[in-house]
């Protein structure tokens, strides 16, 4: 999310939060931001003193909302790739299975073994993505770039 992004999804009343649940963005009374450590209330501020440098990386915050949903991990590497084992009930009229019930029971295809499941909510995080595909488009142009340039070297050199 950008600075911009950030501070207007906190004057929305959203839950901002920067890295994980733990830290999250909010204003005082004087309209300032901060970043703060709920387990300890620590508090840095949102910016630098001038206002104008994220005390983080853009990429780092994110919005959460009970609206959102949420989604399965493995308890030990955090992965998503994870199964459970199921009932499962053939319908005849759709030619196909249906899942009757969801069992506790799960497997972890990261850590290849069983695993335990634990709920995070979805982060949301703004525009930022659309910014990252921009500097690989970069890299790859730099990328070929470059090897034009060895490649003319090569050919001069023979
Ligand atoms: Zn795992």
């Amino acid at each position: 999310m950008t600075l911009d992004e950030i501070k207007a999804a906190v004057d929305a009343g959203k839950s901002v939060h920067w890295f994980n649940e733990g830290y999250i963005v909010h204003k005082d009374d004087l309209g300032q931001y901060f970043i703060t450590f709920a387990q300890n209330a620590s508090s840095i501020g949102l910016t630098n003193q001038a206002g104008n440098r994220l005390n983080g990386k853009e990429h780092e915050f994110f919005v959460t909302s009970d609206t959102l949903g949420h989604s399965l991990h493995c308890s030990e590497c955090g992965s998503e790739d994870v199964m459970q084992d199921a009932w499962a009930v053939w319908n005849a009229e759709l030619q196909m299975h249906e899942v009757l019930s969801v069992m506790d029971h799960a497997y972890c295809n990261t850590c290849d073994g069983e695993a335990k499941l634990i709920k995070r909510k979805i982060r949301q995080y703004g525009g930022t993505a659309q910014i990252d595909q921009v500097a690989e488009g970069e890299r790859v142009a730099a990328a070929k770039a470059h090897q034009a340039t060895i490649g003319t070297y090569f050919t001069e050199g023979m």
